[in-house]
């Protein structure tokens, strides 16, 4: 077939319709009455996340913002403006937002698989080695392409990773820094809060940057592209070990701990290419540690038959490479 290549094929294929332009929404607002608010999934730090409907299935989260503080709204409204750049197969797709107060949402597609956080944890889930590299290569390509688009991603965990049928989908992106403003801007004690399962995620300049005060922003911590790196180290920690680093030990001796350099090492980890990824994640020096695309690079080139992954046993601490 010839194509005639002054016509666009959609418009060949299908009607223009231009009188109906003027009904068309502006590209990202959703309006509030428009969705349907179902079962409500799980609260977080910012606010709660439901299932609805919009087009279809989707997941909304109603942001905890009452407030006329024009500086959380602003704050809100450049982390929307920021995900409209996202188009990567594994990041969750942001379909739009509620932007009028009292009602702030973001609505995103539904996950419907399981967080990576759960399925480390689950006995009955067989992660082989090939498995745990090919999950941790998407991780690495999602979050190239979000520090390509130079956004950071400032909370990425294991709870913010999915998995849909071997696909991984990378979310709440971004969030933080409206998360944090939130909260800390509600605190009216001089203590910090701090979310379990946080810091075996944060990189020590970021740890050591936590103060107690009430009045914090994420403009006060450094986080950056390699605190993501940092970030990504302890997922792969997750993927081979099962459970996160510093497990039952309390914040201070924690904070303390990594502070001083010292990391947790998966003595149980055969594989000396698989630890050597995760010392590199975990440099102290920010500007040590690789690249996403350098990861994906390395990822790429582990012989995976002789990696092992073994179930939790004792672990033991060590010093991160350089230190
Ligand atoms: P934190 O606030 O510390 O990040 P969290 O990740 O548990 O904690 P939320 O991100 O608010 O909190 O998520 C609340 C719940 O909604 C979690 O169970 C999460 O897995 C679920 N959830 C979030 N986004 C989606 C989504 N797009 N599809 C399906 N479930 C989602």
């Amino acid at each position: 077939d010839s194509i005639d290549s002054d016509v666009d094929p959609m418009e060949r294929s299908w009607p223009t319709r231009q009188n109906s332009r003027s009904s068309v929404l502006s590209e990202w607002d959703i309006p509030y009455e428009e969705l349907e608010i179902q079962d409500l999934i799980g609260a977080g730090r910012f606010g709660r996340v439901f299932k609805g409907k919009w087009h279809g299935d989707v997941a909304i989260k109603v942001f905890n913002i009452e407030t006329d503080n024009d500086l959380q709204l602003a704050s809100f409204k450049t982390e929307v403006s920021m995900f409209r750049k996202t188009r990567h197969e594994n990041l969750v797709l942001f379909m739009g937002a509620c932007m009028k107060l009292p009602h702030l949402a973001i609505v995103t597609s539904l996950c419907k698989g399981k967080t990576l956080y759960d399925t480390v944890r689950d006995r009955r889930e067989t992660l082989n080695m090939s498995r745990i590299v090919n999950i941790a290569t998407q991780i690495a390509q999602g979050m190239g392409y979000l520090h390509a688009r130079e956004i950071l991603h400032k909370d990425l965990k294991s709870k913010n990773i999915f998995l849909e049928n071997g696909k991984v989908v990378i979310t709440d992106f971004g969030l933080f820094s409206v998360t944090k403003l939130i909260q800390y801007g509600e605190r009216k004690d001089d203590t910090l809060a701090i979310p379990p399962g946080w810091l075996p995620y944060l990189a020590p300049e970021v740890i050591t940057s936590l103060r107690a005060t009430s009045q914090y922003t994420d403009s006060d911590l450094p986080f950056s592209q390699a605190s993501d790196v940092y970030a990504f180290g302890t997922v792969w920690y997750e993927l081979l070990v099962g459970d996160l680093p510093f497990k039952t030990q309390p914040a201070e001796s924690i904070i303390w701990q990594v502070g001083k350099g010292l990391r947790q090492s998966p003595s149980n980890v055969q594989s000396r290419d698989a630890k050597d990824i995760l010392m590199q994640c975990w440099k102290t020096q920010p500007d040590k540690r690789p690249q996403f695309s350098d990861l994906t690079q390395t990822l790429d080139r582990l012989p995976r038959k002789r990696l092992t992954r073994s179930p939790s046993t004792p672990l033991h601490l060590s010093r991160s490479a350089e230190s």
